[in-house]
């Protein structure tokens, strides 16, 4: 009998054809997911078809090529970062989509596996490795295709979670390797913004993650919060550690941050027990958590058993089935933003899915809707994407009964009647009400007494639907007006509550141009570009003069956004709301006297007894302008980094000045962070 492994022209041509579409598929959406982080399928779609890929390419092995998505990890290392070869490659995971899979993986283990395994629970973000230097955080990198990765390391230093400096005897070069993720609140307040301001979403918290770490403006991941949680040590002998449970027990001593639900399991039912018992109870975590990963623990065995091209051998990921309802869409309601966006939103009949009850889901837009075909009445499939927001994945026509209504948009605004307008090259339509949609106001008081904003403590939302239900605030000018007695009509309001409110809103009214910018709620201007809009034009007469051309001329605002501020400030509407609240005194809408510098507060004492260096290149100000700022706010500045400094803000492109301060353990934080700092009015 010939040994001879089957040949090419063994492979039936339907298998041939079915191997090649299934790899153009995978390798289509894995660029979509990898590299643009914007996948078009589900995970389980995604894992479905490499699983057919693999069985076919198992039974044929004249299929094999060394390019098929199953031999590779992840996507090309994008073009815009310094590219890094990984010291060891990155790999995958092999999956283990049932019990059945996870049972395969514990037969075949049990020899290597007699000392016991590791269960972790696998985090849904994406892989990076970690290098340190005699304890200093010196450079960061993305998995890349495996092989090559991507250097992110001044993302990373913005994430607040990693120590820039190890804890304990951390002498010579350490590697680590762990997880970026974005917590399920900070994906959804993401995701609520990017719809708001009518920008593509994040199909799941991963994506997120991923666009947050792998863009090019370290303020950029400052502002969006993203954590870590490490997992592994590169060169776990050189520090003495020869299992699982001693290396996670390592990276904790030196300061890392480990995810506190991982056990040692000494058997394959204990292994099975920690699977089933963190099924539900995965959904009380604050982030997304899609399976277990499930490692031998003695590292010994692990160089015995080795990789394949794509995974180790000695781990296995066990993935959670994604949980999937069907449920009754009882109607189709329209909601209306802070920008006038109207979106069609599915009432359903309430049902529990990944540990929560789901009464509504966004439908996106009307075209979305069409897509999938869903009407009023049907029977649809619902699931949560990235396990946290509800998604109608689309009807169950066998459970038509013919009673189901066709869903149309309404040509006015649900709420206050005025025709809707649909702007250029959008899919959303809009209520052009902003003046005085209760709708809008409602929105764009809440936007306008944030913390961002004008900070108006207090001022939370069941008091805004008051204010507004009342007929007491019509208008955002209207804030100013307030009295403590039309406050003390309102449910639940003492007078002690009321003279609190009257307080902060008085206080409010000294926030600096900044911060009332950023709370007028204008499309596409976020804290960062009212900083930069306030450094360029000081104030609001300033604005108001300058042109579209000059708008998108000053660094850090592009067209998209000049043209925006450009139709907000030509509108009659806005152009009152701006005289109004320069007549009431609110100090951000006042002309900037002559001495005066562009944001400073001059009887601040927020930095007092600080010495700070600012250094690299910075976004909004100059850095005469920045440190003019920070003195403002009693600070001393300095050129040099030394032991007395108390903080560094590193710009971009920061050097030799950013590295001292990292090697002394001085305090360093980004350009947008020390913002946040002026505008918080607090320092830690
Ligand atoms: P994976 O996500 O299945 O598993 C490997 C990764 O798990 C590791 O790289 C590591 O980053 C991570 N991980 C999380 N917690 C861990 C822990 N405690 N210990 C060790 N590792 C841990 O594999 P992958 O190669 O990163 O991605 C493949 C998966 O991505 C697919 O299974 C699919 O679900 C998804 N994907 C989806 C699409 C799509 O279009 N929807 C496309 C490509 C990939």
């Amino acid at each position: 009998m010939s040994t001879e492994l089957p040949r090419k022209r063994d492979v039936p041509e339907e298998a041939r054809r079915r191997a090649e579409f299934l790899r153009r598929e995978l390798a289509r959406h894995g660029r979509l997911y990898y590299v643009l982080d914007a996948p078009e399928i589900a995970d389980d779609e995604y894992d479905a078809l490499f699983a057919e890929l693999r069985s076919l390419e198992e039974r044929y092995p004249g299929l094999d090529s060394p390019d098929s998505p199953t031999k590779r990890v992840g996507g090309r290392p994008g073009e815009r970062f310094e590219k890094v070869v990984l010291s060891v490659p990155m790999l995958s995971l092999d999956n283990a989509l049932d019990m059945e899979g996870l049972d395969a993986f514990l037969q075949r283990t049990l020899h290597q596996g007699s000392e016991g395994y590791v269960c972790e629970l696998k985090i849904d973000g994406l892989a990076v490795s970690l290098l340190y230097e005699d304890g200093v955080f010196v450079r960061g990198t993305t998995r890349g295709d495996g092989r090559i990765g991507e250097d992110v390391t001044a993302n990373l230093r913005a994430i607040r979670s990693l120590p820039l400096r190890l804890s304990g005897d951390a002498g010579g070069r350490i590697e680590v390797r762990g997880e970026v993720l974005l917590e399920r609140r900070q994906f959804a307040e993401l995701n609520e913004e990017r719809e708001e301001l009518g920008e593509p979403l994040f199909a799941n918290p991963r994506n997120a993650a991923a666009g947050s770490l792998r863009q090019l403006d370290p303020s950029v991941t400052a502002k969006r919060k993203l954590s870590i949680y490490l997992y592994s040590v590169v060169d776990p002998r050189s520090l003495g550690l020869s299992s699982q449970k001693d290396i996670l027990l390592w990276l904790g001593s030196a300061g890392l941050p480990v995810q506190s639900a991982w056990e040692f399991c000494p058997d394959g039912p204990s292994v099975k027990a920690f699977v089933e018992q963190w099924r539900e109870k995965r959904f009380t975590l604050p982030y997304a958590t899609d399976g277990v990963v499930v490692k031998i623990n003695d590292t010994e065995q692990w160089s015995g058993l080795g990789n394949t091209s794509h995974a180790p051998r000695w781990a296995v990921a066990f993935k959670y089935p994604p949980e999937e309802k069907i449920t009754r869409l009882t109607d189709i309601i329209v909601s209306v933003g802070r920008t006038g966006a109207m979106t069609p939103v599915a009432v359903l009949e309430p049902v529990v899915i990944s540990g929560s009850t789901v009464r509504r889901a966004s439908l996106h837009n009307e075209d979305e809707l069409r897509r999938k075909g869903i009407r009023i009445g049907d029977m649809v499939r619902v699931r949560k994407a990235g396990e946290i927001i509800p998604e109608v994945l689309g009807p169950v026509p066998g459970k038509r009964t013919g009673r189901e209504r066709e869903f149309m948009m309404p040509d006015r605004c649900p709420v206050c009647g005025t025709p809707a307008v649909r702007l250029e090259g959008e899919v959303a339509l809009r209520c052009p009400n902003r003046a005085s949609c209760p709708a809008q106001l409602r929105e764009g008081l809440r936007h306008f007494a944030s913390r961002g904003g004008m900070d108006i403590r207090g001022m939370g939302d069941k008091i805004v639907a008051q204010l507004i239900g009342k007929g007491l605030v019509r208008s955002l000018s209207d804030v100013y007006r307030l009295k403590r007695s039309d406050l003390e009509t309102l449910e639940r309001m003492g007078p002690k509550s009321a003279q609190n409110l009257v307080d902060a809103v008085e206080q409010s009214k000294d926030r600096p141009f900044a911060a009332l910018l950023a709370a007028l709620g204008i499309r596409f201007v976020g804290a960062r570009g009212a900083e930069i809009l306030a450094a360029a034009f000081r104030d609001v007469p300033g604005l108001l003069a300058a042109s579209e051309g000059s708008l998108s001329a000053v660094e850090g605002i592009g067209p998209v956004m000049a043209a925006s501020i450009r139709s907000f400030l030509d509108s009659g509407e806005n152009r009152k709301l701006l005289g109004e609240l320069s007549e009431l005194g609110i100090r951000g809408a006042l002309p900037a006297s002559p001495e005066e510098e562009p944001v400073p507060d001059e009887s601040s004492t927020l930095l007092a007894g600080m010495r700070i260096v600012f250094t690299g290149e910075l976004d909004s100000m100059t850095r005469t302008e920045a440190e003019a700022l920070a003195k403002a706010h009693g600070a001393a500045c300095s050129s040099s980094v030394s032991g007395k400094t108390s903080l560094v803000v590193a710009g971009r492109e920061a050097g030799s000045k950013l590295s001292k301060a990292n090697a002394l353990g001085v305090r360093v934080v980004n350009e947008e962070e020390f913002l946040e700092m002026i505008r918080s009015g607090r320092t830690s």
